[in-house]
Protein backbone atom coordinates (compact mmCIF):
# COMPACT_ATOMS: atom_id res chain seq x y z
CA UNK A 1 0.00 0.00 0.00
CA UNK A 2 1.15 3.45 -1.30
CA UNK A 3 1.03 6.67 1.17
CA UNK A 4 -0.30 10.08 -0.11
CA UNK A 5 1.86 12.68 1.25
CA UNK A 6 -0.24 15.96 2.30
CA UNK A 7 0.35 19.11 4.24
CA UNK A 8 -2.92 19.92 5.94
CA UNK A 9 -3.93 23.44 6.52
CA UNK A 10 -5.28 23.27 10.00
CA UNK A 11 -5.60 27.33 11.24
CA UNK A 12 -8.48 27.61 13.08
CA UNK A 13 -9.52 23.79 12.23
CA UNK A 14 -10.68 21.34 14.92
CA UNK A 15 -8.38 18.08 15.54
CA UNK A 16 -9.53 15.80 18.49
CA UNK A 17 -6.78 14.46 20.66
CA UNK A 18 -7.89 11.45 22.68
CA UNK A 19 -5.73 11.26 25.98
CA UNK A 20 -3.87 13.80 28.42
CA UNK A 21 -0.66 11.40 28.94
CA UNK A 22 2.98 11.80 27.87
CA UNK A 23 2.23 10.73 23.91
CA UNK A 24 -0.50 13.85 24.06
CA UNK A 25 2.22 16.09 25.34
CA UNK A 26 4.33 15.57 22.30
CA UNK A 27 1.79 15.93 19.49
CA UNK A 28 -0.50 18.82 20.71
CA UNK A 29 2.42 21.53 20.65
CA UNK A 30 2.78 20.89 16.77
CA UNK A 31 -0.94 20.90 16.49
CA UNK A 32 -0.99 24.29 18.18
CA UNK A 33 1.70 25.19 16.23
CA UNK A 34 0.15 24.86 12.95
CA UNK A 35 -3.08 26.69 14.57
CA UNK A 36 -4.96 24.00 15.22
CA UNK A 37 -8.54 24.29 17.37
CA UNK A 38 -7.34 21.44 19.43
CA UNK A 39 -9.72 19.68 21.93
CA UNK A 40 -8.40 16.88 24.40
CA UNK A 41 -10.71 14.51 25.37
CA UNK A 42 -8.98 13.21 28.84
CA UNK A 43 -9.84 12.04 32.70
CA UNK A 44 -6.54 14.07 33.68
CA UNK A 45 -3.60 15.91 31.56
CA UNK A 46 -0.19 16.16 32.50
CA UNK A 47 1.41 19.49 34.16
CA UNK A 48 2.40 20.75 30.35
CA UNK A 49 -1.17 20.06 28.79
CA UNK A 50 -2.96 21.69 31.91
CA UNK A 51 -0.92 24.43 31.69
CA UNK A 52 -2.01 25.31 27.87
CA UNK A 53 -5.47 24.42 29.26
CA UNK A 54 -5.20 27.09 31.90
CA UNK A 55 -3.91 29.11 29.15
CA UNK A 56 -6.65 29.18 26.89
CA UNK A 57 -4.75 27.64 24.32
CA UNK A 58 -6.73 24.42 23.81
CA UNK A 59 -9.95 23.32 25.06
CA UNK A 60 -9.98 20.33 27.82
CA UNK A 61 -13.29 18.06 28.76
CA UNK A 62 -12.57 15.87 31.36
CA UNK A 63 -13.53 12.78 31.05
CA UNK A 64 -13.27 10.02 28.57
CA UNK A 65 -14.15 9.72 24.84
CA UNK A 66 -17.66 9.84 23.40
CA UNK A 67 -18.69 9.33 19.86
CA UNK A 68 -20.12 12.91 19.79
CA UNK A 69 -16.96 14.55 20.34
CA UNK A 70 -15.67 13.96 17.12
CA UNK A 71 -18.10 16.57 15.99
CA UNK A 72 -16.86 19.23 13.57
CA UNK A 73 -13.36 17.87 13.60
CA UNK A 74 -10.98 17.26 10.63
CA UNK A 75 -8.84 14.75 12.05
CA UNK A 76 -8.46 12.74 15.35
CA UNK A 77 -5.12 11.87 17.51
CA UNK A 78 -5.56 8.62 19.62
CA UNK A 79 -3.18 9.17 22.47
CA UNK A 80 -4.10 6.31 24.46
CA UNK A 81 -2.20 2.63 25.39
CA UNK A 82 -5.69 1.40 25.90
CA UNK A 83 -6.38 -0.66 22.18
CA UNK A 84 -9.66 -1.40 23.19
CA UNK A 85 -10.32 2.43 23.89
CA UNK A 86 -8.61 3.80 21.27
CA UNK A 87 -10.52 1.00 18.66
CA UNK A 88 -13.60 2.90 19.94
CA UNK A 89 -12.24 6.36 18.24
CA UNK A 90 -11.29 4.43 15.28
CA UNK A 91 -14.58 2.75 15.13
CA UNK A 92 -16.62 6.30 15.48
CA UNK A 93 -13.97 8.29 12.83
CA UNK A 94 -13.99 6.24 10.35
CA UNK A 95 -17.83 6.37 9.56
CA UNK A 96 -17.82 10.05 9.87
CA UNK A 97 -14.73 10.00 7.40
CA UNK A 98 -12.36 11.51 9.83
CA UNK A 99 -8.85 10.68 9.45
CA UNK A 100 -7.42 8.69 12.32
CA UNK A 101 -3.86 8.89 13.91
CA UNK A 102 -3.18 5.74 16.48
CA UNK A 103 -0.52 6.17 18.62
CA UNK A 104 -0.78 2.70 19.71
CA UNK A 105 -1.29 0.67 16.75
CA UNK A 106 -0.47 2.18 13.59
CA UNK A 107 -1.52 -0.52 11.47
CA UNK A 108 -4.97 0.19 12.79
CA UNK A 109 -4.33 4.18 11.91
CA UNK A 110 -6.31 6.29 8.75
CA UNK A 111 -3.08 8.08 8.65
CA UNK A 112 0.37 8.39 10.13
CA UNK A 113 2.29 11.26 11.23
CA UNK A 114 5.63 11.24 9.53
CA UNK A 115 9.26 12.33 10.87
CA UNK A 116 9.70 16.14 10.81
CA UNK A 117 12.51 18.36 10.32
CA UNK A 118 11.36 22.12 10.36
CA UNK A 119 14.18 24.93 8.83
CA UNK A 120 12.61 27.91 8.68
CA UNK A 121 9.69 28.25 6.09
CA UNK A 122 10.55 24.28 5.19
CA UNK A 123 9.48 21.10 6.23
CA UNK A 124 10.96 17.69 5.67
CA UNK A 125 8.56 15.31 6.88
CA UNK A 126 9.64 11.54 6.19
CA UNK A 127 7.21 8.55 5.77
CA UNK A 128 9.12 4.87 6.43
CA UNK A 129 6.69 2.93 4.61
CA UNK A 130 5.75 1.50 8.06
CA UNK A 131 8.90 1.61 9.58
CA UNK A 132 9.23 4.36 12.05
CA UNK A 133 12.55 3.71 12.83
CA UNK A 134 13.57 4.02 9.19
CA UNK A 135 11.63 7.37 8.78
CA UNK A 136 13.37 8.83 12.08
CA UNK A 137 17.29 8.19 10.60
CA UNK A 138 16.24 9.14 6.81
CA UNK A 139 14.63 12.49 9.13
CA UNK A 140 17.69 13.03 10.85
CA UNK A 141 20.50 12.63 8.13
CA UNK A 142 18.15 15.23 6.02
CA UNK A 143 18.14 17.51 9.23
CA UNK A 144 21.88 17.00 9.52
CA UNK A 145 22.56 18.28 5.80
CA UNK A 146 20.08 21.38 6.10
CA UNK A 147 21.81 21.94 9.72
CA UNK A 148 25.67 22.12 7.66
CA UNK A 149 24.43 25.02 6.39
CA UNK A 150 25.17 23.67 2.68
CA UNK A 151 21.85 23.96 1.14
CA UNK A 152 19.87 27.59 1.40
CA UNK A 153 16.33 26.90 2.58
CA UNK A 154 14.60 29.99 2.47
CA UNK A 155 12.39 31.41 -0.71
CA UNK A 156 13.88 34.11 -2.45
CA UNK A 157 11.80 37.78 -1.61
CA UNK A 158 8.50 36.96 -3.27
CA UNK A 159 7.25 40.16 -5.38
CA UNK A 160 4.94 42.39 -3.13
CA UNK A 161 5.75 40.50 0.01
CA UNK A 162 8.68 40.25 2.45
CA UNK A 163 10.81 37.50 2.35
CA UNK A 164 9.83 34.65 4.83
CA UNK A 165 12.04 35.89 7.43
CA UNK A 166 11.56 39.24 7.31
CA UNK A 167 9.44 40.09 10.54
CA UNK A 168 9.59 43.43 12.87
CA UNK A 169 8.69 46.79 11.83
CA UNK A 170 9.55 47.19 7.72
CA UNK A 171 8.54 43.85 6.89
CA UNK A 172 6.00 45.73 4.80
CA UNK A 173 8.27 48.23 3.31
CA UNK A 174 9.99 45.24 1.00
CA UNK A 175 10.23 46.14 -2.53
CA UNK A 176 10.81 43.83 -5.07
CA UNK A 177 13.85 42.66 -6.44
CA UNK A 178 15.62 44.52 -3.48
CA UNK A 179 17.59 42.66 -1.15
CA UNK A 180 17.44 42.72 2.83
CA UNK A 181 19.20 43.25 5.82
CA UNK A 182 19.45 40.64 8.96
CA UNK A 183 21.27 41.48 12.03
CA UNK A 184 22.31 38.58 13.56
CA UNK A 185 23.73 38.02 17.36
CA UNK A 186 27.06 35.53 16.92
CA UNK A 187 27.53 34.89 20.67
CA UNK A 188 29.82 35.09 22.79
CA UNK A 189 32.62 33.21 21.75
CA UNK A 190 32.15 29.62 20.92
CA UNK A 191 30.85 29.42 17.26
CA UNK A 192 28.56 26.88 18.58
CA UNK A 193 26.55 29.55 20.80
CA UNK A 194 25.34 31.88 17.95
CA UNK A 195 21.52 30.76 17.52
CA UNK A 196 19.58 27.74 15.22
CA UNK A 197 17.90 30.43 13.52
CA UNK A 198 21.22 32.80 12.96
CA UNK A 199 23.30 30.08 11.63
CA UNK A 200 20.59 29.17 9.01
CA UNK A 201 20.23 32.74 8.25
CA UNK A 202 23.89 33.48 8.19
CA UNK A 203 24.08 30.54 5.23
CA UNK A 204 21.96 32.09 2.99
CA UNK A 205 24.29 35.86 3.25
CA UNK A 206 25.47 37.20 -0.16
CA UNK A 207 27.32 39.54 1.71
CA UNK A 208 28.55 39.30 5.73
CA UNK A 209 29.62 42.38 7.81
CA UNK A 210 31.34 41.16 10.44
CA UNK A 211 32.85 42.55 13.87
CA UNK A 212 35.93 41.98 15.86
CA UNK A 213 34.25 39.83 18.50
CA UNK A 214 32.78 37.45 16.02
CA UNK A 215 33.85 33.91 16.32
CA UNK A 216 36.32 33.36 13.55
CA UNK A 217 35.00 29.81 12.85
CA UNK A 218 31.60 31.05 11.94
CA UNK A 219 33.16 32.76 8.79
CA UNK A 220 35.39 30.06 7.81
CA UNK A 221 32.47 28.11 6.60
CA UNK A 222 30.99 30.46 4.89
CA UNK A 223 30.78 30.03 0.91
CA UNK A 224 33.64 30.92 -0.95
CA UNK A 225 31.59 33.44 -3.14
CA UNK A 226 30.43 35.17 0.06
CA UNK A 227 31.86 38.78 0.44
CA UNK A 228 33.17 38.92 3.59
CA UNK A 229 33.41 42.81 5.21
CA UNK A 230 35.60 43.23 8.30
CA UNK A 231 33.78 46.14 9.85
CA UNK A 232 36.76 46.49 12.38
CA UNK A 233 39.22 47.41 9.76
CA UNK A 234 37.20 50.61 8.45
CA UNK A 235 39.66 53.27 8.83
CA UNK A 236 37.80 56.17 10.35
CA UNK A 237 36.86 56.70 13.59
CA UNK A 238 34.06 55.21 15.51
CA UNK A 239 31.37 57.98 14.27
CA UNK A 240 32.24 58.23 10.86
CA UNK A 241 33.11 54.00 10.67
CA UNK A 242 29.74 53.53 12.09
CA UNK A 243 28.19 55.92 8.82
CA UNK A 244 29.73 53.70 6.31
CA UNK A 245 29.03 50.22 7.83
CA UNK A 246 25.42 51.92 7.61
CA UNK A 247 25.80 53.11 4.31
CA UNK A 248 27.62 49.27 3.57
CA UNK A 249 24.97 48.07 4.90
CA UNK A 250 22.09 49.84 2.78
CA UNK A 251 24.35 49.99 -0.31
CA UNK A 252 24.30 46.13 -0.72
CA UNK A 253 20.65 45.35 -0.13
CA UNK A 254 19.56 48.17 -2.21
CA UNK A 255 21.74 46.37 -4.92
CA UNK A 256 19.89 43.18 -4.14
CA UNK A 257 22.10 40.97 -2.02
CA UNK A 258 20.80 39.21 1.44
CA UNK A 259 22.99 41.02 3.80
CA UNK A 260 23.99 39.55 7.36
CA UNK A 261 25.51 41.76 9.70
CA UNK A 262 26.95 39.60 11.72
CA UNK A 263 27.66 40.98 15.80
CA UNK A 264 29.47 39.66 18.64
CA UNK A 265 27.03 38.55 21.68
CA UNK A 266 23.40 40.39 21.26
CA UNK A 267 23.20 42.96 18.79
CA UNK A 268 21.89 45.59 20.62
CA UNK A 269 23.70 44.92 23.82
CA UNK A 270 26.22 47.37 23.43
CA UNK A 271 26.66 46.50 19.54
CA UNK A 272 25.04 50.04 17.98
CA UNK A 273 21.95 47.20 16.44
CA UNK A 274 20.07 49.73 16.59
CA UNK A 275 21.94 52.41 14.46
CA UNK A 276 22.09 50.11 11.67
CA UNK A 277 18.12 48.76 11.72
CA UNK A 278 17.09 52.68 11.61
CA UNK A 279 19.09 53.02 8.57
CA UNK A 280 17.83 50.26 7.16
CA UNK A 281 14.13 51.22 8.01
CA UNK A 282 15.41 54.70 6.83
CA UNK A 283 16.23 53.55 3.49
CA UNK A 284 12.97 51.35 3.06
CA UNK A 285 14.48 48.19 3.23
CA UNK A 286 13.21 45.23 4.99
CA UNK A 287 15.22 44.63 8.04
CA UNK A 288 15.36 41.63 10.63
CA UNK A 289 16.88 40.90 13.85
CA UNK A 290 18.01 37.46 15.34
CA UNK A 291 18.79 37.61 19.16
CA UNK A 292 21.56 37.00 20.17
CA UNK A 293 23.63 35.20 23.54
CA UNK A 294 25.42 38.26 25.36
CA UNK A 295 28.48 38.12 26.79
CA UNK A 296 27.47 40.51 29.93
CA UNK A 297 25.43 36.62 31.01
CA UNK A 298 27.39 34.33 29.15
CA UNK A 299 30.57 35.04 30.20
CA UNK A 300 29.67 34.60 33.71
CA UNK A 301 28.39 30.79 33.27
CA UNK A 302 30.72 30.27 31.30
CA UNK A 303 32.80 31.07 34.46
CA UNK A 304 30.85 29.41 36.98
CA UNK A 305 29.25 32.34 38.12
CA UNK A 306 25.60 32.61 38.42
CA UNK A 307 24.12 36.28 37.79
CA UNK A 308 21.29 35.70 40.38
CA UNK A 309 20.79 32.77 42.62
CA UNK A 310 18.50 32.19 45.04
CA UNK A 311 18.99 33.78 48.42
CA UNK A 312 22.02 36.23 46.96
CA UNK A 313 21.00 38.71 44.71
CA UNK A 314 17.12 39.07 42.95
CA UNK A 315 19.32 41.47 40.27
CA UNK A 316 21.73 42.15 38.03
CA UNK A 317 22.73 45.16 36.14
CA UNK A 318 24.75 45.42 32.99
CA UNK A 319 27.11 48.88 32.72
CA UNK A 320 29.27 50.00 30.26
CA UNK A 321 32.60 51.18 31.51
CA UNK A 322 33.90 52.08 28.23
CA UNK A 323 33.70 55.71 29.51
CA UNK A 324 35.40 56.45 33.47
CA UNK A 325 32.88 57.84 35.98
CA UNK A 326 32.26 61.60 36.12
CA UNK A 327 32.93 61.34 32.59
CA UNK A 328 31.14 64.70 30.75
CA UNK A 329 29.25 62.18 28.21
CA UNK A 330 28.54 59.10 30.57
CA UNK A 331 25.27 58.24 30.94
CA UNK A 332 26.27 56.41 33.84
CA UNK A 333 25.42 57.19 37.75
CA UNK A 334 28.11 54.80 39.50
CA UNK A 335 27.50 56.08 43.04
CA UNK A 336 23.77 54.67 42.34
CA UNK A 337 24.79 51.80 41.25
CA UNK A 338 27.41 51.33 44.37
CA UNK A 339 24.29 51.62 46.17
CA UNK A 340 22.92 48.03 44.90
CA UNK A 341 23.43 45.22 46.92
CA UNK A 342 22.67 43.06 43.28
CA UNK A 343 25.51 41.61 40.69
CA UNK A 344 27.09 44.30 38.77
CA UNK A 345 28.47 43.06 35.10
CA UNK A 346 30.78 45.58 33.90
CA UNK A 347 31.46 45.34 29.83
CA UNK A 348 34.25 47.08 28.12
CA UNK A 349 35.27 48.03 31.98
CA UNK A 350 39.28 47.22 32.26
CA UNK A 351 40.89 50.17 30.85
CA UNK A 352 38.92 52.36 33.43
CA UNK A 353 38.60 49.65 36.05
CA UNK A 354 40.57 51.37 38.59
CA UNK A 355 38.33 54.55 38.61
CA UNK A 356 35.05 51.88 38.33
CA UNK A 357 36.16 50.36 41.66
CA UNK A 358 37.35 53.40 43.51
CA UNK A 359 34.00 54.74 42.91
CA UNK A 360 31.95 51.90 44.00
CA UNK A 361 33.94 51.44 47.15
CA UNK A 362 33.56 55.42 47.58
CA UNK A 363 29.29 54.74 46.76
CA UNK A 364 29.55 52.02 49.76
CA UNK A 365 29.92 48.65 48.07
CA UNK A 366 32.33 46.64 50.65
CA UNK A 367 35.69 46.71 49.70
CA UNK A 368 35.98 42.64 50.13
CA UNK A 369 32.67 42.04 47.93
CA UNK A 370 33.80 39.10 45.80
CA UNK A 371 34.48 40.29 42.15
CA UNK A 372 35.48 38.02 38.81
CA UNK A 373 36.80 39.25 35.82
CA UNK A 374 36.15 36.60 32.90
CA UNK A 375 38.66 37.02 29.80
CA UNK A 376 37.63 35.65 26.05
CA UNK A 377 34.65 33.73 27.70
CA UNK A 378 33.58 30.42 26.37
CA UNK A 379 36.59 30.59 23.44
CA UNK A 380 39.93 28.25 24.23
CA UNK A 381 41.46 31.24 25.62
CA UNK A 382 39.03 31.72 28.27
CA UNK A 383 40.38 33.00 31.78
CA UNK A 384 39.09 33.66 34.82
CA UNK A 385 40.43 35.40 37.88
CA UNK A 386 38.44 36.24 40.93
CA UNK A 387 39.48 38.85 43.86
CA UNK A 388 37.31 41.47 45.95
CA UNK A 389 36.22 44.96 44.67
CA UNK A 390 39.05 46.06 46.48
CA UNK A 391 41.75 45.03 44.56
CA UNK A 392 40.07 43.99 41.52
CA UNK A 393 41.70 46.25 39.59
CA UNK A 394 45.22 45.85 40.69
CA UNK A 395 45.10 41.94 39.93
CA UNK A 396 43.59 43.24 36.27
CA UNK A 397 47.20 44.53 36.26
CA UNK A 398 49.38 41.93 37.57
CA UNK A 399 47.37 39.41 35.99
CA UNK A 400 47.91 41.20 32.51
CA UNK A 401 44.13 40.56 32.00
CA UNK A 402 43.11 42.08 28.35
CA UNK A 403 39.52 42.92 26.03
CA UNK A 404 37.24 41.30 25.53
CA UNK A 405 36.78 40.77 29.59
CA UNK A 406 33.46 41.06 31.77
CA UNK A 407 33.90 42.20 35.34
CA UNK A 408 31.40 40.64 38.22
CA UNK A 409 30.63 42.45 41.10
CA UNK A 410 28.75 40.83 43.70
CA UNK A 411 28.12 37.43 46.44
CA UNK A 412 27.46 35.27 43.30
CA UNK A 413 31.18 35.26 42.69
CA UNK A 414 32.54 31.93 44.30
CA UNK A 415 28.85 30.67 45.29
CA UNK A 416 29.27 27.68 43.06
CA UNK A 417 32.86 27.16 44.43
CA UNK A 418 33.31 24.29 46.34
CA UNK A 419 33.36 24.71 50.20
CA UNK A 420 36.91 24.52 50.91
CA UNK A 421 37.87 23.73 54.70
N1 LIG B 1 27.12 42.84 21.90
C1 LIG B 1 28.12 42.21 22.73
C2 LIG B 1 28.90 43.21 23.55
C3 LIG B 1 29.70 44.17 22.72
S1 LIG B 1 30.62 45.30 23.70
C4 LIG B 1 27.44 41.18 23.62
O1 LIG B 1 26.20 41.16 23.72
O2 LIG B 1 28.14 40.34 24.19
C5 LIG B 1 32.16 44.47 23.84
C6 LIG B 1 32.37 43.97 25.26
O3 LIG B 1 31.67 42.76 25.46
C7 LIG B 1 33.80 43.60 25.58
O4 LIG B 1 34.56 44.74 25.93
C8 LIG B 1 33.62 42.70 26.76
O5 LIG B 1 33.34 43.43 27.92
C9 LIG B 1 32.37 41.95 26.38
N2 LIG B 1 32.69 40.67 25.71
C10 LIG B 1 32.36 40.31 24.46
N3 LIG B 1 32.76 39.06 24.21
C11 LIG B 1 33.32 38.60 25.34
C12 LIG B 1 33.92 37.37 25.73
N4 LIG B 1 33.99 36.32 24.91
N5 LIG B 1 34.41 37.26 27.00
C13 LIG B 1 34.32 38.28 27.85
N6 LIG B 1 33.77 39.46 27.53
C14 LIG B 1 33.27 39.62 26.30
Amino acid sequence: MNLYPLGLRLDGRRVLVVGGGTVATRRVPALLDAGADVLVVAPRLTPALHGLADAGRLRWRARRFEPADLEGAWLVQVAVDDPTAAAEVSAAAEPRRIFCVRADDRTEASAWTPAVTRHGPVTVAVLGGGDPQRAVRVRDAIAARLADRSIPVAAPPTAGGAAADTAGPAADAANPGTGRVILIGAGPGDPELITVKGRRLLAEADVVVTDRLVPGLLLDELAADVELIDAAKIPYGPAAAQEEINRILVDRAVAGATVVRLKGGDPYVFGRGGEELQACLAAGLPVSVVPGVTSSIAAPAAADIPVTHRGIAHEFTVVSGHLPPGHPQSLVDWSALARLRGTLVIMMGLKNLPTIAAVLLAGGRAADTPAAVVQEATTGAQRRVTATLGAVADVVATEGLRPPAVVVVGDVVGVLEPISG
